[in-house]
């Protein structure tokens, strides 16, 4: 009886889960299913330019796996957040805003400002930004 509402329970969460990813905007950017401009891809991360740029540069850098937002990263994923990291002076140099300055934000939450539950970092530059929050 018990083992079989944790089965129940496991394959509640699975459809969640394929639920969550078949419906995610960001995924389907990745799945093509959803046209972007794309500026780098490889087999881990995916950058294009924001549908509403800020800022004459205005890209999004998302890992291909759904990661929902910041709080979802931990040690298990510490890896491929590391790695978007090294990603994000590349695009910076094609860009060419590296040595004009730029900013990297996530943002994470409701009061953070997320929108889109699928991790992004918005790499912006090229004008003079202005103060946070
Ligand atoms: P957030 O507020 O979640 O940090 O930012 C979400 C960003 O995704 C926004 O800057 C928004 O313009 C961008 N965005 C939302 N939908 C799309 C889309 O379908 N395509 C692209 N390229 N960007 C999108
Ligand atoms: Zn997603």
């Amino acid at each position: 009886m018990l083992s079989h509402l944790i089965f129940i329970m496991l394959l509640t969460t699975k459809l969640r889960e394929v639920t969550i990813i078949n419906d995610c905007i960001f995924c389907k950017i990745v799945r093509n299913e959803i046209p972007s401009t794309i500026v780098y891809e490889d087999d881990r991360v995916l950058v294009f330019e924001d549908i509403n740029p800020r800022a004459p540069v205005h890209v999004l850098v998302i890992p291909k796996d759904h990661i929902a937002s910041m709080n979802e990263v931990n040690a298990a994923n510490a890896d491929l957040l590391g790695y978007m990291m090294s990603v994000i002076p590349q695009i910076a140099a094609q860009k060419g805003i590296a040595e004009s300055g730029y900013r990297v934000i996530t943002n994470t939450g409701a009061e953070g400002g997320q929108i889109v539950h699928h991790l992004h970092f918005h790499l912006l530059g090229g004008r003079q930004l202005k103060g946070l929050g």
